[in-house]
């Protein structure tokens, strides 16, 4: 008999999940067809650290964004250092180009995941802990690498079966063509001040251009009417914009022009772009307000910020949980081969069966314990190719619907 603890349970933190069955499948099917395209791609693994110094995240994503100002889970260690939980893989891997010479192996292509913490309000398909998969290409100046990019992540979209989300592409110009649109994005907000939120009259001042990110009603009429970008666009941004569109056509990546789209971090240049289900599918429906699948662009600002030499970057990351709700139910997957042992002194021969079988190649279960006349009733509820049942005086059983199961040829003195 179980004692009532004498204190209550912890519960879990707030914004975290613990994920099981169908959606830790839907989980592992984005991450398993991650790995699986990035080969095609010929992207390189990197693992990276969970923690940074406090500064790596502060000096590049940019201290007024709202990862830095809000949503970071900073504390100091015991050696009195200020460490981040990564708000993002960007930050960490550009640090890791610095301080590892990895240079030489320019330009680099990488791939990661894992676990992405931000203090934000935990909702649907927004968590305090969540995961990203996210690749880049790092040391690359050349318009085909933004190409590259987004042929990977249009790819990855179609081979998880995800429907109905369209890449939304803009450009942010070079540093010149940056400047003067955001005189014009200041002059054009500062005419309306008094009437937008507060916390975009607090970006007027310090980077105008995440209004026009703003979700706040009150802003988005004048985000409407807001000066664009290309109006602004040096010849050599324009040229560098056509490449990468022209890129996309002749790769097979639909595109759509969304000329107010601006990522939130401030080292970004050039290339910036979103996946965003269309409005009315079926993506947009399971997603709600959190819309944005997956998000980047190209940051030949970043290196700098972090005292290294001018390095051109582009690249992108998506929240697994949000492309896990996106793919579906996965079918159950089903055993090859079921060993149900109904005679308790065959068990050491039931593990000889099983461990050839895996070893062959086929997944298989084994059903040893409860009351020896209902084990095989309970095995024949679960999906599975064949059943071979090992009875009394060496006898067994073997059942199957289809006679040609693979996994037949693999236990040939029973079949
Ligand atoms: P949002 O506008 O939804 O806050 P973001 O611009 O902050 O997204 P990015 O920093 O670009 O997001 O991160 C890339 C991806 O990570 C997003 O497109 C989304 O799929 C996912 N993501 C971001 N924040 C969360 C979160 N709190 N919980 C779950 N997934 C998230
Ligand atoms: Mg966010």
């Amino acid at each position: 008999m179980s004692k009532t603890p004498s204190r209550s349970t912890p519960q879990a933190i707030r914004g975290t999940q613990d994920i099981f069955g169908a959606d830790a499948e839907a989980f592992a099917f984005v991450v398993e067809t991650f790995e699986r395209v990035r080969k095609l791609y010929r992207f390189r693994r990197v693992e990276m650290p969970v923690f940074e110094k406090t500064e790596v995240f502060a000096r590049s994503i940019g201290e007024t964004t709202d990862i830095v100002s809000k949503e970071m889970y900073t504390f100091e260690d015991r050696g009195g250092d200020s460490l981040t939980l990564r708000p993002e893989f960007t930050a960490g891997i550009a640090r890791a180009f610095l301080t590892n010479g990895w240079q030489q192996h320019a330009p680099l292509k990488l791939a990661t995941h894992g676990p992405i913490f931000r203090y934000e309000r935990p909702q649907k398909g927004r968590y305090r802990q969540f995961h990203q998969i996210d690749a880049e290409i790092v040391g690359a100046a050349e318009p085909q690498a933004d190409v590259e990019l987004l042929a990977f992540a249009d790819q990855l979209l179609k081979e998880l079966g995800i429907a109905g989300v369209t890449l939304h592409l803009n450009t942010l110009g070079d540093g010149d063509s940056r400047e003067a649109w955001r005189a014009a994005l200041v002059e054009h907000f500062r005419a309306v001040r008094g009437e937008l939120s507060e916390d975009s009259q607090e970006r007027l001042e310090k980077n105008p251009l995440r209004i026009l990110d703003s979700k706040d009603r009150r802003d988005r009429a004048f985000v409407a009417d807001a000066p664009k970008i290309d109006q602004f666009l040096s010849d050599d941004a324009r040229a560098f914009f056509e490449a990468v569109t022209s890129g996309l056509d002749a790769a097979g990546v639909k595109w759509t022009r969304a000329d107010g789209l601006v990522r939130g971090l401030d080292y970004y240049r050039h290339t910036a772009f979103e996946f965003i289900p269309d409005e009315g599918s079926e993506a947009a429906s399971k997603l709600g307000s959190q819309s944005t699948v997956l998000g980047g662009g190209r940051y030949d600002g970043l290196m700098e910020s972090l005292g290294g030499a001018p390095t051109p970057a582009v690249g992108w990351a998506a929240g697994i949980e949000r492309l896990a709700m996106l793919v579906g139910e996965p079918t159950e997957s089903s055993s090859d081969l079921i060993v149900v042992v109904e005679d308790d002194t065959r068990l050491t021969e039931a593990f000889g069966l099983m461990r050839s079988v895996r070893e062959q190649g086929f997944s298989a279960e084994l059903i040893a314990e409860g009351s020896n006349r209902k084990r095989f009733d309970k095995a024949k509820k679960k999906p599975h190719d064949v059943i071979v049942s090992l009875q009394q005086n060496m006898g067994h059983s073997v059942s199957h619907e289809n006679s040609d199961a693979p996994v037949l040829q693999a236990i040939k003195p029973y079949a």
